[in-house]
């Protein structure tokens, strides 16, 4: 056994720099000691805690996941109970657990109408290849071999493997990865703010944003064109909800050239909007939705396809022309995830996390905006449900962005942090995100909005 038993020994930071690879990570930087790293512990409410004792208020809920709040023990419980009965068996050809059964008709039960069935893979990453794998193989049955290509938005985030990084829209994905690759294509990203042309209203860049995914389908061909893939908002690409109009004006263009509508609800799937699915919210009738961390708030990885009745019955169909689908991975439905699917999702409805988004969330974006809309930093304060972000700009007349290399952004979520609280310094843009557990306090809330005023005023001064 390793000994690594107090909070001075720094065998585990010297390991961590000497042998773990991190994802999305600086490696020379994390490698040469140059960049903190930090060993976390353990985690109570909307609070974690590290190695060296320091406690923050996260207030990125891990990574836009940890929906329920640290700590809760009715979830880690039903993990063991499942471990000691049945850690692992696999879904193929008819097979399951209990638990795995019991998730799929609690998603179904909570899923926007129209939707049949649930495919269970492990990470939002995994769930959108099998969306895509599903389109294809949809369209092959149909004997249409040609509709294949697939639109997403830039600044979408819809994972990093190679087809789910091809979808997501944001360069530093794609850089260095030969992506996106071949049938993926990118439209306009509908975020009002950075709008090119700024005398357009809401509405009006609506129509722009479903004018320019028409102009696509149509330079490609429509019968080439399979689906279009977004989330109901911008998530990694900035925290940016739609403008007025987008979704209805979308959809209508998505249905006159029979393309199938993808809603990826990895961080809107169960509650962040406050209502169960993002596609309520903004009144979507998905094909496929694809769910992950809000699944279990990432007590153990969990992700899904739902697909609608519609496409269900094309899969039926194909499986009577051509055999069982050939597509599955070993942990699909894996029972312990399952286990802490159910409990999870349980737990969502005893606490009525939803009802406290509704209450939470606007209060938290209301209390962001009194303190810092005037800052002269401050571009915009925006979000939706339990999703905030602040938008930083050189010039707020003008709406002049910072040069990446100052890193403004990274400034402030580090100030935040030495005063105890996390926000994520968005990828791209110098945009601080905040996408805090569902049960946040307008206690908590208060004390995410202070230091994040204090932390821009620091960076300010010193700049
Ligand atoms: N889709 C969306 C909307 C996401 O936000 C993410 C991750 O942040 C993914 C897909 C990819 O999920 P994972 O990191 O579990 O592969």
């Amino acid at each position: 056994m390793l000994d690594h038993s107090g909070p001075t020994d720094n065998h585990l930071h010297a390991w961590d720099r000497d042998h773990f690879f991190h994802p999305s990570t600086h490696m020379a930087q994390h490698a040469r000691g140059e960049t903190p790293n930090r060993i976390v512990t353990g985690g109570e409410g909307v609070y974690i805690v590290d190695r060296d004792g320091r406690r923050s208020l996260d207030a990125f809920g891990g990574l836009y996941c940890v929906n329920v709040g640290y700590g809760r023990k009715s979830i880690a419980d039903a993990i063991a109970d499942q471990a000691h009965k049945l850690a692992y068996y696999h879904a193929y050809a008819g097979h399951g657990s209990e638990p795995s059964i019991e998730l799929a008709k609690m998603v179904i039960d909570r899923a926007p109408k129209g939707m049949s069935r649930v495919f269970f893979g492990l990470s939002g990453s995994d769930a959108n290849e099998t969306n895509i794998k599903l389109i294809w193989y949809v369209n092959n049955v149909l004997g249409r071999p040609e509709k294949k290509k697939i639109i997403s938005r830039w600044r979408g985030y819809h994972g990093s493997g190679l087809m789910t990084g091809s979808l997501t829209g944001l360069a530093g994905f794609h850089n260095l990865f030969d992506l996106p690759l071949g049938p993926i294509l990118h439209t306009e990203a509908p975020y009002y703010f950075r709008r090119a042309d700024r005398s357009l209203t809401e509405e009006q860049f609506a129509d722009f944003c479903a004018a320019r995914l028409e102009e696509m389908i149509l330079a490609e061909g429509p019968d080439t064109i399979a689906a279009f893939v977004g989330e109901p908002l911008l998530g990694t690409g900035g925290i940016v909800p739609p403008p007025a109009g987008y979704w209805p004006k979308i959809q209508a263009v998505l249905k006159k050239y029979d393309i199938l509508l993808v809603v990826d609800e990895v961080i809107t799937g169960f509650g962040r909007l406050g209502t169960m699915f993002g596609s309520d919210f903004y009144g979507l009738e998905p094909d496929l939705i694809t769910i992950a961390k809000g699944l279990t708030s990432a007590y153990a990885p969990l992700s899904g396809v739902i697909v609608s009745e519609k496409l269900w019955k094309i899969l039926v169909e194909g499986s009577d022309k051509f055999g069982p689908i050939g597509h599955g991975w070993t942990y699909s439905s894996h029972p312990l995830c399952a286990a802490a699917g159910v409990a999870n999702l349980q737990l969502i409805d005893e606490l009525d996390l939803l009802a406290n988004v509704r209450e939470v969330g606007p209060y938290l974006r209301g209390a962001l905006a009194e303190a810092l809309a005037d800052h002269p930093l401050v571009g915009e304060v925006r979000g939706e449900g339990m999703l905030a972000a602040v938008e930083l700009v050189k010039d707020k007349a003008d709406r002049v962005f910072f040069d990446p290399p100052n890193k403004v952004s990274v400034r402030v979520a580090s100030a935040m942090l030495e005063r105890g609280v996390i926000a994520r310094a968005m990828p791209q843009g110098d945009i601080i995100g905040f996408a805090p557990p569902l049960c946040l306090t307008r206690e908590e809330a208060d004390i995410v909005v202070d230091a994040t005023r204090q932390a821009i005023e620091a960076v300010a001064a010193s700049l």
